[in-house]
């Protein structure tokens, strides 16, 4: 079972952003076996995390961050910075923050353990070119997700990158579907993987990730309420606190700690 922890899918370990930095081979293995220890799943997957509480809530969780940053002001357009420009390169680093954090969990995300793509009561179903509905599981839905959002973000004609090139009169609509995507897939980790993001130690870099995120989305207006409501007790503790709850000792203080927001099926 515990098969080469220790090396990243081929897909994703292509990017060298900090999140992994420190991580040892030992570490990991140790994570893996406490998480192992611990894990009530039945052999055959059924019922993941999806029955317990939500764990990301608690407050000792909830405060973990890796920096101090004020993200509500880091989020804001620079003066001097074309608006394309600056949702274009932050699209493209919040997708490959987000490819990595789920690097770091993929391997207990499989065709047994999660079977649907779920985000607390909410299951969301692949939609393919045409607009046609696939039925998938989780890895599935987040392949489909990053190699989507991997050929948007590498396409000149989307993303252009050589001096003179214009950005699509689509490129606002599709940075929105980008963000979307990005958000079900952090909410997957949060919704069901985030005991093993816990053992690994990763949670800090989870909810800072997640608080950057939210605000810069906020900010303009990229993803829609209805779609982030799935989350809303968790990004109402994250990033209430001053700075965005960037300041990491402010999470018990928002919100309403342990509100169970049962959110309709979509
Ligand atoms: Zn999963």
């Amino acid at each position: 079972m515990l098969r080469d922890h220790c090396s990243l899918p081929a897909d994703r370990a292509l990017l060298s952003q900090p999140p992994t930095a420190g991580l040892h081979c030992k570490m990991v293995l140790q994570a893996v076996r406490r998480v192992l220890r611990k894990s009530k799943a039945k052999p055959n997957g059924k019922k993941p995390a999806a029955e317990e509480k939500k764990v990301y809530l608690q407050p000792e969780h909830t405060k973990s961050r890796i920096t101090d940053f004020e993200f509500k002001e880091l989020v804001v357009l620079p003066r001097e910075i074309d608006l394309n420009e600056w949702l274009a390169s932050n699209t493209t680093t919040f997708f490959h923050h987000v490819n990595l954090q789920y690097s770091t969990i993929s391997e207990f995300c499989t065709g047994e353990t999660c079977q649907t793509m779920a985000v607390c009561n909410t299951q969301y179903c692949w939609h393919d070119e045409r607009g046609k509905k696939v039925k998938c599981t989780a890895p599935q839905y987040v392949d489909f997700v990053m190699s989507s959002v991997q050929k948007l973000v590498t396409d000149e004609d989307v993303f252009p990158t050589k001096y003179g090139r214009e950005f699509p009169s689509s490129f606002e609509s599709l940075v929105k579907k980008i963000c979307k995507y990005l958000f079900h897939v952090l909410g997957h980790i949060y919704w069901a993987h985030f005991k093993e993001t816990l053992a690994l130690e990763l949670h800090g870099h989870l909810n800072t990730l997640y608080v950057h995120f939210i605000l810069f989305a906020r900010e303009f207006n990229l993803l829609d309420p209805k779609e982030t409501a799935v989350l809303d007790d968790l990004t109402e503790v994250l990033c209430s606190g001053p700075g965005g709850g960037g300041g990491g000792g402010d999470g018990t203080s928002s919100g309403a700690p342990g509100a169970q927001n049962h959110v309709k099926e979509r």
